[in-house]
Formats: C-alpha cells, sequence, structure tokens
C-alpha cells in the first residue's frame, strides 16, 4: 500500500466535485420534475373539485384527466348497489348511458381482479385478460394504474387510468400523487352526490315521488325557451280528483293518500317518457307535454280520464271505491320575439287551471280545453 494511495491527491477531489455536482443537477431536476408534477395535479384537483354538479365532475374525471394527463383510457368505477347515484343523474336531466366510460357496479369484485381487495393504487402492464372489461374499445394499451377512491376505509370505487406507453404506469413509480388524487376524487364524488340528493329533495314530492310544482314551473321555463327556439308548442294539462274531500272525510287521510298515490301511477302509465308530471298542489296534477297542440294533448287527457274512472280504488283493506277526475287542457306557441317567458308559463297554468275550473263546473269527470 503507498502513502499516494490512502491520501485523495487533487484529482480525486476533483472527481469527487464532479460527482457532487452531477448529483445535485439530478436532484434539481428531479426537484423540479416533481414540483411539475405537483402544479399538475393540483390543477386536476382543483378542476374536480370546481365541478358544479355530478355530471360535470364525471366530464371532468373521464375527459378532463385523459386530456390533461395526456392518456388513451379513462375510467371510473362507482360502487352504486341502490341505483341512487344512476337516479340522480337521471333526476338531473342526463342519460347515464352517455357516461359510456363510467361503470355503476353492484360490487368491485369481477371488473378487474385489483378492484377486489385496491387500497392504494395499483401500476403495472396492462393484461387484456384482467382489465379489458375496464377500458372496453380502447386498443393496444400497454399499461395501467388503477387508483381506489378512497371513503371511511374502503373503496367505493376507482379511477382506472389506461396508456399505450408501456412505461407510464409500473410497479417502480411513486403514486402518492395518484392516491392523493384518489382521495380528492372520492371526497367531490361523495360531496357531488349529497348536493346532488338536497336538490332533488327541494324538487319532489314525497307522497307520489313525482316532481314538484317547482320543478315543473322551472322545467315549464326550459321547455318554452326550447319551443321559442324550434318554432314548436307546448301543451299543459291541469288534473284534480273530483270530490277528494270526500274520501278524506268518509275514509281518512290514510285511505285519501292511497287513492292520490293510486291517481299519479294510472296517470303516469298513460303519459310519454318526454313528458314531465308533476304533484302541483293537494290533489291536483300538472303534466307538461312539450311538441303538442291543445287538440293532441285533449286525447291524451281524455285517455287519462278513462284510465282513472274505468276501474275502482283500493282506498283501504275493505273499501273499494271508483274516482273520477276533471281535466284543464291549454297549448302555447311562444314567438321568436316574445321576450317574457315567465309571463308566457305563468299564462299557459292559468289558462289551463281555467279550463280545470270549466270542466268541474260542467259538472267533472270530462276534459276542457282552455280558449287562451
Ligand atoms: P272538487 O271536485 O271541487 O275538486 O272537490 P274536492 O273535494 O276535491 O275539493 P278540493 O280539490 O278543493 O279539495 C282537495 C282536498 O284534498 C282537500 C285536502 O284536504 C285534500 N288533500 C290535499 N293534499 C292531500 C294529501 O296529501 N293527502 C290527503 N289524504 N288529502 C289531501
Ligand atoms: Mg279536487
Amino acid at each position: 500500500m503507498t502513502a499516494s494511495r490512502e491520501k485523495p491527491g487533487p484529482e480525486d477531489a476533483g472527481r469527487e466535485l464532479d460527482e457532487l455536482r452531477a448529483r445535485l443537477k439530478e436532484l434539481t431536476a428531479e426537484a423540479a420534475y416533481n414540483e411539475a408534477i405537483l402544479k399538475r395535479t393540483q390543477a386536476r384537483e382543483l378542476s374536480l373539485l370546481q365541478a358544479d354538479s355530478l355530471s360535470q365532475l364525471l366530464r371532468a374525471m373521464v375527459e378532463g384527466l385523459k386530456d390533461s394527463y395526456g392518456l388513451d383510457a379513462v375510467s371510473v368505477v362507482l360502487l352504486d348497489p341502490q341505483h341512487e347515484i344512476r337516479h340522480l343523474l337521471v333526476a338531473g336531466g342526463e342519460r347515464p348511458d352517455e357516461f359510456k366510460q363510467v361503470f355503476f357496479v353492484d360490487s368491485l369484485v369481477g371488473l378487474a381482479p385489483q378492484l377486489a381487495s385496491l387500497h392504494k393504487p395499483w401500476l403495472g402492464p396492462y393484461v387484456g385478460a384482467d382489465h379489458h372489461l375496464v377500458f372496453p374499445g380502447a386498443a393496444n394499451l400497454r399499461s395501467a394504474a388503477l387508483v381506489p377512491l378512497p371513503r371511511k376505509d374502503r373503496a367505493t370505487g376507482a379511477l382506472c387510468f389506461g396508456s399505450r406507453d408501456p412505461s407510464r404506469f409500473t410497479r417502480h413509480h411513486g403514486s402518492d400523487f395518484l392516491a392523493h388524487l384518489g382521495a380528492v376524487a372520492a371526497v367531490c364524488i361523495e360531496n357531488a352526490v349529497n348536493r346532488a340528493r338536497l336538490l332533488r329533495a327541494g324538487i319532489t314530492d314525497f307522497l307520489t315521488g313525482w316532481h314538484n310544482r317547482r320543478y315543473l314551473q322551472q322545467r315549464l321555463k326550459e321547455e318554452l325557451a326550447r319551443a321559442q327556439r324550434c318554432g314548436g308548442s307546448i301543451a299543459c294539462l291541469m288534473i284534480d280528483i273530483d270530490r277528494f274531500k270526500s274520501i278524506n272525510d268518509g275514509y281518512g287521510h290514510l285511505a285519501g293518500d292511497n287513492a292520490l298515490k293510486e291517481v299519479a301511477q294510472r296517470v303516469e302509465s298513460q303519459i310519454r317518457s318526454m313528458d314531465t308530471a308533476a304533484r302541483f298542489g293537494g290533489d291536483e296534477l300538472a303534466i307538461l307535454l312539450p311538441e303538442a297542440t291543445a287538440a293532441e294533448a285533449a286525447k291524451l287527457g281524455e285517455r287519462i280520464r278513462a284510465a282513472v274512472a274505468g276501474a275502482a280504488f283500493t282506498l283501504t283493506a275493505q273499501v273499494e271505491r271508483s274516482l273520477t277526475i276533471s281535466v284543464g287542457v291549454a297549448a302555447v306557441s311562444p314567438t321568436r320575439n316574445e321576450t317574457d317567458l315567465k309571463a308566457v308559463a305563468d299564462r299557459l297554468l292559468a289558462d289551463a287551471d281555467a279550463a280545470l275550473y270549466r270542466a268541474k263546473a260542467l259538472g267533472r269527470n270530462r276534459v276542457q280545453i282552455g280558449t287562451g
């Protein structure tokens, strides 16, 4: 062993310094890279937090994350065993089948083996046999990340990211950013579902399960705007049960409630899916018929009248009784230069109500068309 080997010379010190400089450069680059990821992740999380509704949130998750992450496939799996989330979307005027990349499932078992016990993000190679169900229609995927949506220690679904780049998601990648994104997304979903529930509670009549007057008036404004754009008409049926008070007085309020529910069901069985039915108040129901004239609406009114009068109602276990309804019809075609749609809406409802009043005055159990 020589002394020169034991003591580092100036070349060694220089080499060490170069190595340190290189390492520092690496670390600086890594820190910059991590900061960029952090910023992008924060921006993505903000886009989820800012979504106004459940449908907007799901779109931000599927399309927004796909774009901003530069991914080839994104899907969202949501545990929805009671079909509540799906129904909330429908109540919000959405069609769940338009959310092709969102899966509403009864259980997380069965879609992909990793989903059954997903506690932290799973990153790895795309395997067709395992993953084709969560990425339907996506071709040539090579790697995937399955990120849990955790709430109270269990996954309520997953965000599924697919890439054609085999090195995009591997077991060696850190997954903290993804885990954080999943946690934020899960809270966003819970909030959006709660908001949609509240909104629905505010527009739903709890006895019939129908929409209430507030919702009908909102929808009427939207439908009038549409009729105005497209040059169409919109009709309204106002329905009131004849001598309903005598049911309450004779058999009790529970019997009255049953009768009201049954009338609502019979009405519902006659209307189209595009029509909006609402409990207008008390024993009064209203139906909005987009793209219908007064004559067409009156025909429907007659069918509904016959469906109610045609068979007895079971009011209690012992009591059956027949019931009739009176129906008022009105229609309107808003012109393009009409500026006050609220006034048009009020007039339509008032016309239908006046026609209903005439049907009552003429002896009930009949349909009358408003004179407008
Ligand atoms: P008409 O033929 O003139 O309509 O006679 P009617 O007895 O039906 O008179 P009206 O429509 O004015 O009375 C409605 C009754 O409906 C009065 C009210 O107590 C009752 N009612 C309103 N809401 C409910 C409800 O949710 N359940 C029950 N059981 N009764 C209700
Ligand atoms: Mg009545």
